[in-house]
């Protein structure tokens, strides 16, 4: 059986689930597809009560939604209480903002008439998650497709089957009609089929490049309007006159978050020559202090990895990495506990021809850089198949904002961690993928944008 819950932590086999079967695949479809011609023609305010339901009964379960997270995917469970609680907030925010988002807009024309854009549900839509916030991934999409009236079913990732039931429990809970959203343990096959079907009209998935390409070839085969979350190699470029103890602060979270396993986790330090022997010193010290443990235990900091497979990956990532010249500044040691942990690592000297310049690390190790001129840090920062994220580190912040519009990313932070908030579009360029999560462009992501003319 494919869809498991295996704990990184014990490595015990939690839970099993078994595969949809095509019936249940078709008729959740259909399900799906019945309740989206009655609920477009719905007021918005019906489906806005049972998203702030939806918000408050992930509150009032927060301490188990969170335990399932960290059992299927290993995160500290403070992680996956504050994912609980910030997909609450995202659920809050459409449930309170999406009628106005979703007003029609008036045009000044020339034309006969008066003209105005309605915004309109197009469908049932196939979301497709990953595990790495097995919650928070679904709740980006779900809330704005919810509140427009849109239907989704969702396929999310074999290892956290755990939570996405949770999810979908919840929403049923809240008083969300059937078909709202349909949790399925479906196949890869079983995707591009649903995809096929004239009553999907839209797939939103996040992941990696190769599941993005996958899953967005067969859209653009059925023409079906699709937004694609993936990787990212972002860059955490710090100025010659950037602050440094706050720079040192950050960092070090900026890469360990979830264990490393974030989108836009700072994946290269990119560090201007004055600053670079010191912020190497702290980032070692940093690294040292974490704690490796029981997620479930409030004194960890360091997570397991999500799986065997992905910290064996990230192994052979950095071993390769080496063998093409690249220095270990700190780790790439075992740690003895029996979960699928990985050592923070730093490594620097890492030359253009070497495979880990170009390649995502989906874990806890740091490439860092040294360079010698903003030019430089910029040139570097966009030579990347990647465009997710960013941090840009200066002591005088609207310069530092400067060099942020030059780096070819959908998102910089300037001075600053990087959050997701639901206000904020949340999204990238190059084979980051396409397309917005969050905010007003998230909503509109699977709206049918009708010109209406009066005459
Ligand atoms: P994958 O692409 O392997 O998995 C993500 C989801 O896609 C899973 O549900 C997976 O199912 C499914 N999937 C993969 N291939 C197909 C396919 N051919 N047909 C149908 N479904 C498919 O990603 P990872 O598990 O490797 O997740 C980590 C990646 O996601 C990283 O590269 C990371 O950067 C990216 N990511 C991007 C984010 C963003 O917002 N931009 C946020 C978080 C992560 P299954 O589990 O069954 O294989």
């Amino acid at each position: 059986m494919a869809y498991k819950t295996i704990n990184p932590y014990t490595n015990e086999v939690v839970k099993e689930y078994p595969e949809a079967t095509d019936a249940e695949l078709m008729s959740a479809i259909d399900t799906s597809y019945q309740l989206f011609k009655q609920f477009k023609n719905q007021p918005i305010s019906d489906r806005a009560k049972i998203l702030h339901q939806i918000a408050k009964n992930m509150r009032n379960h927060a301490d188990e939604l969170a335990e399932a997270a960290t059992v299927d995917m290993g995160k500290l469970l403070r992680e996956s209480r504050g994912e609980v609680e910030l997909c609450a907030i995202i659920a809050d925010w459409f449930a309170d903002h999406a009628e106005d988002l979703l007003k029609p807009d008036k045009i000044d024309t020339i034309a006969n008439g008066e003209a105005e854009i309605q915004k309109h549900a197009t469908g049932v839509i196939m979301m497709v998650e990953p595990w790495n916030f097995p919650y928070y991934q679904i709740m980006r999409v779900f809330a704005p497709n919810f509140m427009v009236g849109n239907t989704m079913l969702l396929k999310h990732a074999s290892n956290t089957p755990t939570s996405a039931k949770m999810f979908a429990d919840i929403v049923e809970s809240a008083g969300a009609p059937k078909g709202s959203l349909t949790n399925l343990f479906l196949s890869y096959d079983q995707v591009t089929e649903a995809i096929a079907d004239p009553r999907i009209q839209g797939v939103a998935l996040t992941g990696s490049e190769r599941g993005g390409r996958s899953v967005a070839e067969a859209a653009g085969k059925n023409l079906k309007k699709n937004t694609m979350e993936l990787g990212g190699m972002d860059a955490f470029i710090v100025l010659s006159d950037a602050n440094i103890d706050d720079v040192n602060d950050i960092a070090w979270r900026a890469r360990l978050y979830n264990a490393g396993q974030v989108c836009t986790s700072s994946k290269r330090f990119i560090v201007m020559d004055n600053l670079y022997d010191e912020f190497v010193a702290k980032l070692k010290e940093n690294f040292a202090k974490v704690k490796p443990g029981d997620p479930m235990d409030d004194e960890t900091t360091l997570a397991p990895m999500n799986s065997e497979k992905a910290r064996k990956k990230l192994q052979q990532q950095v071993d390769r990495a080496v063998a093409a010249g690249a220095t270990v500044e700190y780790g790439n040691e075992p740690i003895d506990l029996p979960g699928q942990f990985f050592k923070p690592t730093i490594l620097t000297n890492i030359t253009k021809d070497n495979p880990a310049y170009g390649e995502e690390m989906f874990g806890p190790v740091a490439h860092v850089y040294k360079v010698h001129s903003e030019e430089e840090a910029i040139e570097l920062a966009n030579d990347s198949m990647f465009g997710l994220g960013g941090i840009v580190f200066g002591g005088d912040s609207n310069h530092a904002a400067e060099v942020a519009a030059k780096v070819e990313t959908g998102m910089v932070f300037v001075n600053n961690f990087m959050v997701s908030l639901p206000e904020l579009p949340f999204g990238g360029v190059k084979n980051s993928g396409y397309g917005r999560e969050m905010s007003q462009i998230g909503q509109m992501a699977f709206v049918n944008e009708q010109l209406i003319v009066k005459a």
